[in-house]
C-alpha cells in the first residue's frame, strides 16, 4: 500500500530498504584480516544492510523530514529551553583545532582546546559565583550525579555515611530523586504549598540526624522562584547537609543572580539549555557542575589549570588539590564540540547580553501568561519566570483531556508544550517560550491556543480523533513505553 503522503514519503526501515548483498563502497579485500583481529575473525555474514549511495542519502534525507526542529519552528517545551543554536556557534565548533582533536593526543599540540576548557570554566564560575566547576558530565542527569557524589564524598570525609536521607520537593523532575537513590540515599518527598513553592515547614520537619541534603530546582519546574531558598541553605548548613540544586532552568536567572549567593553547594548547568548547544537526538548534552567552595576539593578528575599560560590536564588524584576528589566521572574531558558553542554564544553576547537573555525569556514567558490566561487556566497567580505552567481547570466538563488538546496542536502546525509535568498539578501544561521567539510568533502562538479552546465547546470530538495530518497518528504511548520494540528481528537477512 501507498503510504505517502504529500511529497513526504513514508519510510521502512534500513534492513527492510537494503540487502545484505549490496554495497556503497568498492573496497579490495584486506589480506590477513583474521591474523589482524584475532578471535574477533568470524566467517559468517553479520547481517547488515547494504544500500547504495543515493539509497543511503534519500533513508536519512527522508527520516530527517520527519524530525520537528528549532529551526523549523516554536519548541514550547517547558523546562527544555529551547532555543535557537546561533550559526556562528556551528561555524566555530567547527574549527579544526576543535573539531579533529582525539582526547589521547598530547597535550603540548591541543593547547588552545584546553585553553578555552578554562575560559569557559572561568565564565561559569563568574556567572554562578562559585568555587570551581567540573566540566565532564555529559548531561544535566549526569551532572545531578557528579554533585549528589560530591556530597556524598564529603559525607563520607566527615565519617557521616550515617547521614541517609536526601530531601526532594513533590514538584521536582524525575532524575533528582533518580539520582539520589542511585547513589543509596533515602529519598523523601517535601511538599510544596498552595504558591508552588516549597512548604518550609515540611522542609524543616523532615530535617534528622539522618539528614544528608536536599535538591532544590531554582526556578523550580512550576516556573516559580523559591523565595526561601536563602532561608532553606541557612537551615540546611546548619543541619550538616548540602544543597544541590537542579539548574536546568538557568535561562531565567542568567547574568541576573549568582546562585553562590543563595548558599548552593552543587549546581549542574545544561549548555543545551542555557546556552543554546543543540540537544541532538538524545545527546550530546553537557551537564558542567559548580562547586562552592564546601565541596571544591571533593570534585571529580581531570582540572584543567593555567600554569603562566601553559594549560595542563591535572588527572592524578595523588596531586594536593585533588587528594580528597572522587576520581574520575567520565574516560575523557567532556563534549567539547558543545563547550565551543556554549563558548562561542557567551562571548557574542557578553555579560549584558546574557542578562538580557533572562530578561526577555522571562518577559515572553509573562507576555503567554497574560494573553493566554482568559482562555486557559494559570496554575498559580502572579508572576512567572521563564515558562508558565497551566492547569487542566479549562477544559472541565469538555471530555477533552491535556493529551487530546497537546495532539490537536500538532494539527495545527505546533509542536506541544510538556505535558502532565509537573506531577503536582492536575493534566498539567508547561509552556515555555525562550528569549529568541519574536512578539509575531508568539502572537501566532497565543491566537491558535485561542482558536483551539474555542474549538472545545463547538466540537470536542476533533480532539480525540487528532492528530490526522501527521504521517502515524495516535500511538499507544503506554504500550510504547511499557513494552518498547527495540530490536528489529522480523525476516532476518542471513538464511538461517
Ligand atoms: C532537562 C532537565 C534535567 C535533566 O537534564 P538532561 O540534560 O536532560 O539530562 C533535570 N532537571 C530539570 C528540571 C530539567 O529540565
Amino acid at each position: 500500500m501507498n503510504k505517502n503522503k504529500g511529497l513526504d514519503h513514508d519510510e521502512q526501515l534500513l534492513f527492510e530498504v537494503g540487502d545484505i548483498n549490496k554495497t556503497g563502497v568498492d573496497l579490495d579485500d584486506i589480506d590477513n584480516l583474521d591474523q589482524m583481529i584475532g578471535d574477533s575473525f568470524s566467517e559468517n555474514e553479520i547481517g547488515l544492510a547494504g544500500l547504495s549511495e543515493p539509497e543511503t542519502i534519500r533513508h536519512y534525507v527522508r527520516l530527517s523530514r520527519k524530525n520537528y526542529s528549532i529551526d523549523a519552528g516554536l519548541y514550547p517545551l517547558g523546562s527544555c529551553t529551547m532555543k535557537h543554536n546561533p550559526r556562528l556557534n556551528e561555524k566555530m565548533a567547527r574549527l579544526e583545532g576543535f573539531s579533529d582533536i582525539h582526547p589521547l593526543q598530547p597535550i603540548s599540540t591541543c593547547q588552545g582546546a584546553l585553553e578555552l576548557i578554562d575560559l569557559i570554566s572561568s565564565w561559569l564560575k563568574e556567572l554562578t559565583g562559585m568555587a570551581a566547576v567540573t566540566m565532564t558530565p555529559k548531561a544535566g542527569a549526569q551532572g545531578e550525579l557528579c554533585g549528589m557524589m560530591a556530597i556524598k564524598q564529603a559525607l563520607l570525609d566527615r565519617n557521616e555515611l550515617n547521614r541517609k536521607v536526601v530531601l526532594v520537593p513533590d514538584s521536582a523532575h524525575g532524575t533528582n530523586p533518580a539520582t539520589a537513590a542511585f547513589l543509596g540515599f533515602e529519598v523523601k518527598t517535601i511538599k510544596s504549598n498552595d504558591k508552588g513553592l516549597i512548604d518550609f515547614s515540611d522542609f524543616k520537619d523532615n530535617i534528622d540526624e539522618n539528614f544528608a541534603g536536599v535538591m532544590i530546582t531554582n526556578p523550580n519546574t512550576c516556573g516559580l522562584f523559591e523565595t526561601d531558598i536563602v532561608k532553606i541553605s541557612e537551615l540546611t548548613h546548619k543541619s550538616g547537609g548540602y544543597l544541590y540544586c537542579d539548574g536546568a532552568n538557568f535561562n531565567a536567572v542568567v547574568g541576573k543572580l549568582k546562585p553562590g549567593d543563595l548558599g548552593i553547594d552543587a549546581m549542574h548547568i545544561n549548555l543545551h539549555k542555557t546556552f543554546s548547544t543543540p540537544h541532538g537526538g538524545g545527546g550530546p548534552g553537557s551537564g558542567p557542575v559548580v562547586f562552592s567552595d564546601r565541596l571544591e576539593k571533593f570534585c571529580p578528575t581531570p582540572l584543567v589549570k593555567n600554569i603562566k599560560g601553559d594549560f595542563i590536564l591535572v588527572e592524578d588524584s595523588s596531586e594536593k588539590d585533588l587528594a580528597k576528589s572522587f576520581g574520575r566521572l567520565n574516560v575523557f574531558h567532556g563534549q567539547m564540540g558543545m563547550f565551543v558553542r556554549a563558548m562561542s554564544y557567551m562571548l557574542s553576547h557578553g555579560a549584558d547580553g546574557l542578562k538580557q537573555v533572562s530578561e526577555d525569556a522571562v518577559l515572553n514567558a509573562n507576555y503567554l501568561r497574560a494573553s493566554l490566561s482568559s482562555h486557559l487556566t494559570p496554575a498559580f497567580d502572579g508572576f512567572c519566570m521563564h515558562e508558565i505552567l497551566f492547569s487542566d481547570d479549562f477544559l472541565k466538563d469538555t471530555g477533552v483531556e491535556t493529551l487530546d488538546f497537546a495532539k490537536a496542536m500538532i494539527d495545527e502546525g505546533y509542536h506541544p508544550m510538556t505535558i502532565y509535568f509537573p506531577l503536582v498539578i492536575h493534566g498539567a501544561l508547561l509552556v515555555e517560550p525562550t528569549e529568541t521567539e519574536s512578539k509575531q510568533s508568539l502572537d501566532h502562538f497565543i491566537n491558535t491556543l485561542c482558536d483551539l479552546v474555542e474549538r472545545l465547546k463547538k466540537d470536542s470530538d476533533s480532539f480525540k480523533a487528532a492528530p490526522v495530518f501527521t504521517p502515524i497518528r495516535r500511538l499507544d504511548e503506554t504500550q510504547a513505553a511499557r513494552k518498547p520494540v527495540l530490536r528489529w528481528k522480523e525476516e532476518p537477512l542471513i538464511a538461517v
